[in-house]
């Protein structure tokens, strides 16, 4: 069982030597529990924070223990009555070959001959998906002719949300870095606008985003924080929403400075809500339906960039700190 290791906390952007892959036997499941023969694991920003020692939503990953991921492979050995060994589950587990999941711990059966790929239930169908769904729906409500604003958009959960406002009659302006990105945001996923932030100083950024906004922005789904997200507060209608479901920009500072221009927020009686896509989890079923259908009629297009290996965990983790992956990132795991 090879196995990713956190051997110590980084100190802001990840190195190698934080990290060691081992191999050790492949694990017996716990009484009521279940091992996985994990196929793909999911890469995501959250779990930088995880590799903190800092108070959050979940407790900071054990030093010495596997790097904690999102993972969907087949029951390899049960102890549960309700998972049978060969049923294609997702879970939480980690950068490993085999995961142990105990009664306590998260893994839900998936059919795999519904989707065109098992991978699709990290991505669209899975945390990603639901982020997206929910966050918007369920947090901005938004209504058709609104302005909707996307930072982080070209990414997995940003280009989900934008296509997801477009259904919805709003809208949609994406941020992202690099031209490229930004061309895919308008010919490849629909929306109206797109603006580059890299390499813009505030001014430029506010004035790029007001041009694109006229009227005022109504709905931010912020990804990024940082830059970005304060000159985004300039260009607020009033009584806007902010859906905070990201800051990847301050994940690798060891100091968090925050958001500089708070009295925007006052002046404009714009809302900021904390967002944490497990608070939906009881309605999963319906989000998945939605964006299975979304899927299904051609209305959604879903982009997933898998990397191989997990003796490539690190090189692949870090895509999503220079924006090198292209839609969901997923590392493969071949589980022999
Ligand atoms: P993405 O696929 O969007 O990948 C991360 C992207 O972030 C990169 O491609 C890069 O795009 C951008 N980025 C990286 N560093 C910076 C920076 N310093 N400034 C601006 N942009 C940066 O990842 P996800 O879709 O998985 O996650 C997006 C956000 O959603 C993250 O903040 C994540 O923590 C959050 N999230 C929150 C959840 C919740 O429940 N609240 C659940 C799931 C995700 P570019 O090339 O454009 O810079």
């Amino acid at each position: 069982n090879r196995r990713f290791l956190l051997v110590r906390r980084p100190n802001g952007t990840p190195v190698p030597a934080d990290f060691s892959l081992v191999t050790e036997p492949v694990p017996a499941p716990p009484p009521g529990g279940v091992v996985i023969r994990n196929h793909y694991a999911s890469l995501d920003p959250a779990q930088r924070g995880w590799m903190d020692d800092a108070e959050s939503y979940m407790p900071p990953i054990p030093l010495g223990d596997a790097v904690r991921a999102s993972t969907l492979g087949v029951v390899h050995a049960s102890d549960n009555p309700r998972l049978a060994v060969g049923q294609w589950v997702i879970g939480l587990g980690g950068l490993e070959d085999y995961s142990v999941i105990g009664p306590e711990g998260f893994a839900a059966p998936v059919d795999i001959s519904a989707v065109a790929s098992p991978s699709n239930y990290l991505s669209v169908l899975g945390s990603v998906g639901m982020t997206a769904y929910f966050g918007l729906i369920a947090v901005a409500k938004p209504e058709a002719g609104e302005t909707l604003l996307v930072s982080g958009a070209a990414g997995a959960v940003g280009s989900a949300v934008g296509q997801i406002g477009k259904l919805l009659g709003c809208r949609v302006i994406g941020i992202a870095g690099g031209p490229l990105k930004c061309r895919r945001l308008i010919e490849d996923y629909g929306f109206d606008a797109a603006i580059d932030y890299k390499g813009k100083d505030h001014e430029s950024l506010v004035s790029e985003i007001t041009a694109a906004a006229p009227d005022g922005v109504n709905i931010v789904f912020e990804n990024v924080g940082g830059p970005v997200m304060e000159a985004e507060v300039f260009t607020l209608a009033h009584n806007a929403r902010i859906v905070l479901c990201g800051l990847i920009s301050e994940y690798n500072s060891p100091e968090k400075v925050g958001l500089r221009n708070l009295w925007q927020i006052l002046a404009r009686r714009a809302t900021i809500h904390g967002f944490l896509v497990t608070d939906y989890a009881s309605q999963f079923g319906e989000g998945r339906a939605q964006m299975a259908q979304w899927l299904g009629q051609g209305k959604l297009r879903v982009e997933e960039d898998v990397q191989e290996g997990l003796e490539n965990a690190y090189d692949a983790f870090m895509r999503l700190f220079s924006g090198a992956n292209t839609g969901k990132l997923i590392l493969k795991i071949d589980g022999s």
